[in-house]
């Protein structure tokens, strides 16, 4: 058709399977020029791989457009706002990403000698002395590599502390506003949960929660700012209630983008937290990619902390494995090394003031995209938001119109989803974090299409249940993949839907 894209490429890819051809090649062999042998009777048949049944034979050519046409269906930061809230998933400067790339520390080895790691060992020093100053905390361990983990690090730290005293305690206190992880982490740890209620403005409530803290209780978890994006605005009385019943206090620092140069846990009380470094400081977050949970800690806790530990010893880096009463080793080695390097680049590039001012951005913008917002959506907490708002559906919710078929409309827009459904104290949240990176133009175009949204509800509601129009595959049935998801390509699978 004249004037048409070429919507075939893109549009209506096959499977790799669908493109084999039978004895095509992505690659070209030179001739032997030693005897040929069979390979199971040099190997031992049991060493060699059986042919792989309908394994794809493609050329290279097709191998590279394959993957090269998918990768255009696929929406990144790099293309625009991730509004994600709980998940920072902000833009992070190039120049970090060449930072670790610097030859001596890409191809440093784990195995390498002390004598010949000394600018590796160096560089996590200074990330520990960074993130400890940050955070206001004492001691900090790089080892564990994301924040779950960092959370069960954290609180093997807080048994193992509370058992030199003579007695581990039973059960750990979480707001219910708490990340899945939190209740998760406590309950592998092997203490109970004892939930605790937010208040009306969405925080930590003082009085309840000195209701439920007893001789029993190991500590609490509390995430600050919390998953409404607010601060708990009572945290000293908190951390000094848990401190006087013998209790300590964790905290989930993954909002950490909110406080950053403007306030430190350490100043109010926190004994032990994490931070996401793959959030807030500089490494690209999604993907599954390597991330870095760093824990950090009041003095008390640091002889518990993983071995082993720096130490300079004449002038030289050396690692302590002599730690009497350390939890043990968290992971293999010293951490996601490439993550670290990149958050001292973004640390060090920044500097104190340019740290602050980022987190006055990440506030400012979502403050401003809360006020455009505000009209249209019910916003169930009024408390200030830090760096993120959530609003609900209610409104919506009575002409039939839910959280999630207004996220996939919003990709009809060009914006990826908001975050659906969470946290739980709200009833059909939308939970948005647009993060510093954002400039007002794009926040504008945001805002608009969730305001052109928000009256498509009243006019025209279908348009937004059927939605997304424009992608490639509309709505697919969530339920039905999760519950019998199809992992395994058969031919058969495709010929019964070709006849369909
Ligand atoms: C992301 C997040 C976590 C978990 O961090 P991972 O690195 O994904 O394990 C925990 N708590 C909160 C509040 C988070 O936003």
């Amino acid at each position: 058709m004249p004037g048409k894209t070429r919507d075939h490429i893109s549009q209506n890819e096959s499977l790799l399977f669908e493109m084999s051809s039978p004895g095509k090649k992505g690659y070209q062999l030179p001739d032997l020029d030693v005897p040929q042998v069979d390979a199971a009777e040099a190997l031992g048949a049991a060493n060699v791989r059986d042919e792989i049944e309908d394994f794809p034979e493609v050329s290279e050519v097709e191998v590279i457009r394959h993957f090269t046409r998918l990768s255009t269906w696929n929406y990144g930061i790099d293309l625009g706002l991730f509004p994600l809230g709980s998940c920072t998933m902000k833009y992070n400067p190039r120049v970090n990403e060449a930072v670790a790339r610097t030859e001596g520390l890409l191809w440093a080895h784990p195995y390498q000698p002390a004598e010949v790691a000394q600018g590796a060992m160096e560089v996590m020093a200074h990330l520990e002395a960074a993130l400890a100053e940050i955070t206001g905390m004492d001691a900090v361990t790089l080892e564990p590599a994301a924040g779950a983990h960092g959370e069960l690090t954290g609180v093997l730290l807080i048994r193992a502390a509370l058992e030199a005293r003579g007695y581990a305690r039973k059960k750990i206190i979480i707001p219910d506003s708490a990340h899945g992880t939190n209740p998760a982490t406590a309950a592998m740890v092997g203490y109970s949960v004892q939930n605790l209620r937010s208040n009306a403005q969405g925080m930590v409530d003082v009085a309840e929660l000195a209701k439920l803290v007893d001789e029993d209780t190991a500590g609490l978890m509390v995430t600050n700012p919390n998953t409404i994006g607010v601060f708990e605005q009572d945290i000293v009385k908190i951390t000094s209630l848990m401190h006087e019943k013998g209790a300590l206090v964790y905290m989930d620092g993954a909002n950490m983008n909110a406080l950053v140069g403007l306030a430190r846990p350490g100043d109010f009380g926190i004994d032990v937290m994490h931070l996401n470094l793959h959030k807030t400081f500089s490494t690209p977050h999604g993907g599954g990619g390597p991330g870095a949970g760093a824990v950090a800690v009041k003095a008390h806790l640091e002889p518990f902390l993983p071995a082993p530990r720096l130490k300079t010893v004449g002038g030289q880096w050396q690692w302590d494995y002599n730690r009497p009463q350390t939890i043990g080793k968290v992971r293999a080695f010293y951490g996601n090394f490439g993550v670290l390097v990149r958050a001292l680049a973004y640390i060090m590039a920044h500097g104190g003031p340019g740290l602050r001012n980022a987190t006055l951005d990440a506030l400012l913008n979502a403050n401003y995209i809360r006020k455009g917002l505000e009209p249209y959506f019910d916003l169930p907490y009024k408390s200030p938001s830090m760096h993120e708002c959530v609003f609900s559906d209610d409104r919506q919710a009575k002409l039939g119109v839910k959280t999630m078929d207004m996220a996939k409309r919003l990709i009809d827009y060009g914006f990826h989803p908001y975050t659906v459904a969470f946290p739980l104290i709200v009833h059909g949240a939308l939970m948005i974090e647009p993060t510093e990176t954002e400039s007002k133009p794009e926040m504008d175009a945001f805002i608009q299409a969730m305001i052109a949204i928000a009256k498509e509800v009243e006019s025209d509601p279908q348009m937004v249940l059927k939605a997304p129009h424009h992608t490639r595959t509309s709505r697919v049935d969530e339920v039905g993949a999760a519950r019998k998801p199809v992992l395994r390509w058969k031919p058969t699978t495709l010929a019964s839907k070709a006849a369909d």
